[in-house]
């Protein structure tokens, strides 16, 4: 008979989400030593961040700090927080530790080599799986029974699930169809966890178009526009980039910008109002001396092109605002390509934004990224209450708050060992 004293078996974290913050705490944990399973509601993990790869995977900001933590808004000073554990050289550096070199690209955001997430996410999930990771997908979360075992919904039926410490890594409510849709808000709701409402962030915006404007230029590009707008202090904002004419009203990576404030706004006063230089870099008083050339027998449509150079669709949304004798005036016209308002009623839906913003308040968490109400039980990724604008800023926050909650579980963990 042998006196060696048995090993302690190792604690059990259980992970609840598969998008990238999910897998991150599982990456960090398993090191660390605990007993991992990871559940998703879906048939397979990271759906969002495959999508994500569709744009390239922007996987981070190449922005100095502290200017990338003052894309956080309102919550820099606590994503800073993360951020000093794990940043965006970090996030590089991790990617090159797979196998994934990375590029800043003109804008400075930063893209895998390939410009794909599939190499990254195939790789990253067999190295979790080869390390311990036991994966559980067509698990959805629905609870905790009485005696703290989580309740799952399975094609099987109900399963529970045993665990000294868990992560929730649920994700936001935007493209509900790849797994994250928000369904987790009242359960914690229910536990007393305060959750600001899950609106959309960088989301397109409703106009009252005509029916002509839809039919002929829905999905045209406008590009290259300026964007002016206020943001929430009322300070003048403007951006140039480019948008989407939508059935609807507008989108694109400009307005996505923009959107927070322009949101905010709307949810303040009703209605925001987004205004459009059509033709940047034009001096405005030359632009009205082409305009002021004679037309001859040319349309006004004709003229307006060769004078101003815009195309169909930025024509047709000067037509669309400007009453028809204004076209008579070549300054009235001049003044309402450098400066074209759009009042916009509404934010498109949640489900139709890239990101959500709200989520589970900081303030119901410690520093650790623990529940105050569900001691053991962590929060990480979109879930939690922070937004940022596209430009990798969204996945390097869900990263670094994994990795707090990472700690934070592994740390709690070892007081109770
Ligand atoms: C089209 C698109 C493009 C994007 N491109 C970029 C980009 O280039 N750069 C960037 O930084 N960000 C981008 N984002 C945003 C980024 O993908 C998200 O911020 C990020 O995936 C959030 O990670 P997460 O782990 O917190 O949540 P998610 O990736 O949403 O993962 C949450 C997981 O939880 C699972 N889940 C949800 N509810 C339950 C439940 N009840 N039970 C069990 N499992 C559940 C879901 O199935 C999902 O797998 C993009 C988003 C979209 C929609």
């Amino acid at each position: 008979m042998s006196n060696v004293p048995p090993r302690p078996s190792p604690a059990r974290l259980a992970i609840v989400g598969g998008g990238p913050a999910g897998l991150f705490v599982a990456e960090i944990a398993c090191a660390a030593g605990l007993q991992v399973d990871l559940f998703d509601a879906k048939g397979s993990v990271g759906r969002k961040f495959l999508i994500a790869g569709k744009g390239g995977l922007n996987l981070t900001h190449s922005e100095a700090r502290p200017a990338f933590d003052a894309r956080y808004r309102e919550r820099q000073h606590d994503v800073a927080r993360w951020l000093d554990g794990f940043d965006a050289p970090a996030l590089r550096a991790w990617a090159a530790a797979r196998g994934v070199e990375t590029f800043v690209g003109s804008s400075g955001r930063v893209f895998p080599v390939d410009l794909k997430a599939a190499p990254l996410l195939r790789g990253w999930v067999r190295a979790l799986r080869d390390a311990g990771v036991r994966f559980h997908v067509h698990h959805r979360w629905t609870g905790w029974e009485a005696d703290g075992r989580l309740r799952f919904a399975t094609p099987a039926g109900e399963r529970l699930h045993a665990a000294d410490a868990g992560v929730l890594a649920l994700g936001g409510a935007s493209w509900p169809e790849l797994g994250s849709d928000g369904a987790w808000v009242p359960v914690l709701q229910a536990q007393g966890v305060d959750v600001a409402p899950l609106v959309p962030a960088n989301c397109g915006f409703d106009v009252d178009w005509s029916t002509h404007l839809v039919e002929r230029h829905a999905g045209a590009p406008l590009k290259p526009v300026v964007l002016h707008w206020c943001d929430v202090a009322g300070r003048a904002r403007a951006l140039q980039g480019e948008c989407v004419l939508t059935a609807t009203g507008i989108e694109g990576s400009a307005v996505y910008a923009a959107a927070a404030d322009l949101r905010d706004a709307i949810a303040r006063d009703g209605a925001a109002t987004l205004t459009l230089d059509l033709a940047p870099g034009r001096d405005p008083d030359r632009l009205q001396a082409a305009l002021q050339r004679p037309r001859g027998r040319r349309s006004i449509g004709e003229h307006l092109r060769r004078a101003s150079g815009l195309d169909a669709a930025k024509s047709a949304l000067l037509f669309e605002r400007l009453p028809r004798e204004a076209f008579e005036d070549p300054a009235r016209v001049a003044a309402a390509i450098k400066r074209l308002p759009l009042r916009l009623q509404a934010a498109r839906p949640v489900a139709e934004a890239i990101s959500t913003a709200g989520g589970v308040r900081l303030d119901a968490l410690d520093d650790a990224l623990m529940l105050r109400r569900r001691p053991g039980t962590f929060v990480a990724g979109e879930m939690l209450d922070w937004e940022a604008p596209t430009g990798g800023y969204l996945l390097t926050a869900c990263y670094a708050s994994a990795r707090v909650a990472a700690h934070g579980a592994i740390d709690w963990l070892a007081a109770r060992a």
